[in-house]
């Protein structure tokens, strides 16, 4: 009889929903004790230089190991961190590791930018700028080798507010880049006004390189609007020799993506530099 109920049902009240919710309920409380047990750890995808630029960049991102689970990826939680409030206290923790990370690999001898990825919620509930200067001075981190990856979501709350916040970031020395280009909002209005270092093509049209047209055009115009504003640019998911070629022939700056490396473990990352370094 479920189905003469059809489409009316509520949603709610289905044994699907019903699972869901208990699920999310069992994350929110799992998180909340995950910080206190330090169940979360960073791992580090190394973003190559295709075109000019001598720098080396990684970007961070989270895991949680659950004590029963096993590994949770931030797709299972993330959304779950940020509706329960979780994720301030969360981003803090993102920001530390990374900072320290870039000190303990500083002290090895290795120099390399490190990006976090920052929720909206850190822009509209915490004081992320202060947050920033505080644990850049309390690990004595150059600022430049800090970024602060945003998406294009947080431009759902006050824009003004926000350019503020990122106007404040860069004056610490931290470059900012705009994550998942294209899946967003893109306007492309609002990019000048951004104070942006970096763009990061969305992996959806990177995937469809080089054979779709399509994808090939919003590529194309994308790398030459960003060089134009002076934004450099990182093509995500890269994942084949085709890919590549493609990007390089287009002039992007940078690539990350499996065919390179997927994301490392710290002791990965030290046998990639030294690896490096040997050559
Ligand atoms: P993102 O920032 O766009 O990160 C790129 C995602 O693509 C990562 O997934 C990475 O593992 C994956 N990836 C990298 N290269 C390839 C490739 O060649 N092919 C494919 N198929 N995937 C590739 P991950 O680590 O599961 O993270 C997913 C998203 O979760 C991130 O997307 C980011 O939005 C969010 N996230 C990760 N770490 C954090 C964090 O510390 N804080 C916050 N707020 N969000 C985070
Ligand atoms: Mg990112
Ligand atoms: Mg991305
Ligand atoms: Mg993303």
């Amino acid at each position: 009889h479920a189905k003469e109920m059809g489409r009316n049902q509520f949603q709610f009240s289905s044994p699907y929903s019903k699972r869901r919710i208990k699920q999310k309920l069992y994350i929110e409380q799992g998180l909340k004790s995950a910080l206190a047990n330090n169940e979360f750890k960073l791992l580090y995808q190394p973003q190559i230089s295709v075109g000019k630029s001598t720098e080396h960049r990684i970007e961070a991102l989270i895991r949680w190991m659950h004590p029963t689970q096993g590994l949770v990826t931030p797709a299972d939680f993330i959304s779950i961190a940020e509706e329960s409030g979780i994720i301030i206290d969360i981003g803090k923790w993102v920001l530390k590791s990374a900072c320290e990370q870039i000190s303990i690999l500083r002290n090895a001898g290795i120099y390399t930018k490190i990006s976090i990825n920052v929720s909206p919620k850190q822009f509209k509930y915490s004081d992320l700028t202060e947050d920033v200067r505080s644990t850049l001075q309390e690990f004595k981190i150059d600022p430049s080798q800090l970024e602060i990856e945003v998406t294009e979501s947080i431009f759902v709350e006050e824009m003004d507010d926000v350019i503020k916040q990122l106007e404040a970031l860069r004056a610490l020395g931290v470059s900012i880049s705009l994550d998942d280009f294209g899946t967003g909002y893109s306007s492309l209005s609002y990019l000048k006004r951004l104070p942006l270092n970096i763009l990061k093509i969305d992996r959806s049209f990177i995937s469809e390189l080089p054979n779709n047209k399509h994808s090939q055009t919003i590529v194309e115009s994308i790398i030459r609007m960003a060089h134009q504003l002076s934004i450099q640019v990182i093509a995500e998911g890269v994942e084949n020799q085709a890919q590549l070629d493609y990007l390089k022939k287009l002039d992007c700056d940078f690539v990350q993506g499996y065919l390179f490396s997927i994301p490392l473990e710290t002791r990965e990352l030290f046998t990639l530099y030294q690896s490096l370094s040997v050559q």
